[in-house]
Parts: C-alpha cells; structure tokens; sequence
C-alpha cells in the first residue's frame, strides 16, 4: 500500500518552513508522496490578507515543482463553500484507495482538532503526523500526553515526528513582501517572483511588471497578470512546468501595442519564420514578434517558452503542451469578456486540454468568419479536430 503524506494548509504564502515539515515528516514515516493541498475557504484564517484560491494554489505548485515526491492538489480550492479536512479525506480515499493517508499536521493543530468537523471520521480516515515546534518552543510532555488523549478518545492514529519544524511564518512574509523586500530568504524563488510580480500582499510592482506596462495598456497588463495567473493553474492541473507556464503567460503579449513596422522589424532580427498569411494581418504579428521580443529584452531563453509565445495567437497542429496551455489561458482567463461558448471552453480545460483547445479554436475560427475576416490556416485546421465542418 503507497503511505500518501498530506499537507493541508492555507499556504498564504507557502514557504521553507512548509516544505521543511513536509520532509520531515516524508522521511520519518519513509513516505512515497506528499501532497500539498493549499484550502479553499478555510473555516478559520480568513480575511484581507488573504490571496485568493488560485493565486495560492499557483504559488503551492510553483514551490514543489522539481522537488521529488511532492505535489499539489486544487482538490480544495474548486471545492465549493468551506474547506473541511473530512471532505478532503473521503474524496481522497476514494480517488486513491491503494494509499494509506497521513495527515502532516503542526502540534498547535494537534490541540484544536477535537473541534474538527466530525473528528472521530477524520481519526479513521487518515493517521497523523505531527511536527513540534522549535524545542525551546514546545512542551513535548504535554505534546504526548494530548497524543495520548486523543489516542484514547477519538481513536487517533498519531506519530510524532522526530524533528521540529523551523521558525517561520507566513505573516511575517507578508510583512515582507508589502515592505518591497526579497522574500527569496524564507520561499523558493518562483514563488517570491510570483509575489511580487503579482503585487500580491501589497508588494510594489516587479520590474518585470514595470517593463511591460512601458508598452502595454493597464487593460492589457491586466488580461496578462491574469493569463500568466490562469497558465499556473493549467500547468499544475495538467503536471506541466509551472514555472516555463507563468514566463510564458507573462510575456505572451509583450509585443503587443508595437506598430507594424517594428513587429515586423523584431521578427526579422529575430530570425523567426512567418508566413505570407501572418505578414499580411497586423493583428497576428505580435505573436512571432514577442518570441523575438522576449528573447531580446526579457532575456529568455527557454526554447520552450519562447516557442508557447509564438504560437499563442493561431495555435498550430500537434502543440506542445505548454503551448496548448499559453493558447488556452489567453482564452479563458478570467478577465476576458464573454463570448459563447466561453463556459464550456472553461469547464472543459478541467478535464481534457486537447479538446478544450479544439473547442477554443472552433471559437476563435467562428468569430473571425462571422466577421467576415481571414482565417490564418493552421488556426482553421485546429478548428476541424472540434467540428469537421468548419
Ligand atoms: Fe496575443
Ligand atoms: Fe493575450
């Protein structure tokens, strides 16, 4: 049976100290996962300071991309209404009924889960783990005798780890983060980026931010903060390199707003190939442009990345999958305004990207044709693998 760690938590932001404690615990009780689970609507913890569902969840994936035997679930930030443990617990089981759930939990939370919903269920669904406090913190006593306690009472499976966990709170990473400091010290670097290249927690603006707003409109900052926002998500629901996702959402219209002649200026000493069609429609140039763009005044050179912005306005067959979920994020970010059909678009980049990039592109070929405008080729071709008849 696989032991399957979990690490619930409202990770406002995520940092060391979480990752810490998860290892911890995945090395005492020899673990083959851990799984972050950042809440949806937390019963507790709410307010201002609190970032949202996604921008959490983005921030979760960001930190264990690359980190082995650990990743992250949106499981409790789609659920609807309050996040309760229990919840968690028996939809996991179900999902996973080959793995025994361990339940990573600090000691302050091993006092206050008798008031946990339905905690006699919680105590037969998973065991615990708890990580003390820094020792000169924690009363390890009074710690055993509670296991005990609960133990006797709810029928609590508890083992308590061998280590503490450091020092560190979210709270004062916010703090931080407001004051415009390098929250890279106590978070993996992506996520410190993401807070301050979102503005999260009051943070000043990034200078990547601040590059683009150089030649971007606020509305248009605004579609991209939330494409790279949407990009996340995507990459952490389909298990796609969060940190290539956010880079590419990012700068995927940093060319956008250029007038033609220096579009078509970048894409020539940038070397990349456009075809008859794309030069001969403005409106698809800062695509091949921003792969230029990108590379020259960003600096990027992910091949990867750059190629998810190049191919984010017509989409092209057999994408990448990154490049499927630059495609889709620009489509279906939040921000964007609604158009039929964009429900379902959403709901299906839940479940199957190739067909909601199919459905995407029927779309997008659809509102091009109604308006009586040229259809680049490949978008066409895209389009068929949704309806045959366009
Ligand atoms: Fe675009
Ligand atoms: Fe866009």
């Amino acid at each position: 049976m696989i032991k399957l760690g979990l690490m619930g938590g409202t990770f406002n932001p995520i940092h060391n100290g979480h990752l810490m404690c998860a290892r911890i615990a995945l090395e005492a009780l020899d673990l083959d996962e851990v799984l972050f689970l950042p809440d949806g609507e937390p019963p507790h913890k709410a307010g201002d300071s609190l970032a949202s569902g996604v921008s959490r969840l983005n921030m979760t994936a960001l930190a264990v991309w690359g980190q082995p035997r650990f990743a992250c679930s949106d499981m409790e930030i789609t659920r609807a209404g309050t996040t309760y443990t229990v919840d968690t617990l028996t939809e996991l089981k179900k999902a996973r009924p080959d793995a025994a759930l361990y339940y990573i939990i600090g000691s302050d939370t091993l006092y206050q889960i008798v008031n946990w919903r339905r905690a006699r269920d919680v105590a037969r669904l998973c065991s615990l783990i708890v990580i003390p406090r820094p020792r000169n913190q924690e009363d390890m006593d009074a710690l055993r005798r509670q296991a005990e306690r609960l133990k006797e009472t709810l029928g609590f499976d508890i083992h308590l780890a061998p280590e503490s966990g450091p020092d560190l709170s979210s709270t004062a990473i916010r703090a931080l983060a407001a004051e415009g400091g390098a929250t890279g010290d106590y978070t993996p670097q992506p996520v410190a980026d993401y807070i301050a290249q979102h503005g999260l927690y009051g943070a000043p603006p990034h200078q990547m931010t601040c590059q683009l707003s150089r030649t971007l409109s606020p509305h248009r900052l605004s579609h991209t903060l939330s494409v790279a926002e949407t990009a996340v998500f995507l990459a952490a629901r389909f298990g796609e390199n969060p940190c290539q996702a956010h880079l590419a959402g990012m700068l995927h219209d940093c060319a956008k707003g250029l007038d033609a002649p220096t579009l078509l200026q970048l894409i020539r000493s940038g070397g990349i190939s456009a075809d008859e069609v794309e030069l001969s429609m403005p409106a698809l140039l800062h695509a091949p442009a921003g792969a230029a763009l990108a590379r020259q005044q960003y600096h990027v050179t992910d091949a990867a990345v750059l190629s998810a912005i190049r191919w984010h306005t017509t989409g092209r067959k057999n994408m990448t999958r990154l490049e499927k979920i630059i495609y889709l994020a620009d489509m279906i970010e939040p921000e964007r305004a609604d158009f039929p059909g964009l429900t379902d678009i959403r709901a299906e980049a839940m479940v199957d990207l190739d067909k909601a990039v199919a459905m995407a592109a029927a779309r997008s070929a659809e509102y091009v044709l109604e308006r009586g405008k040229k259809l680049h080729p490949r978008t066409m071709e895209l389009a068929r693998e949704d309806s045959p008849c366009v």
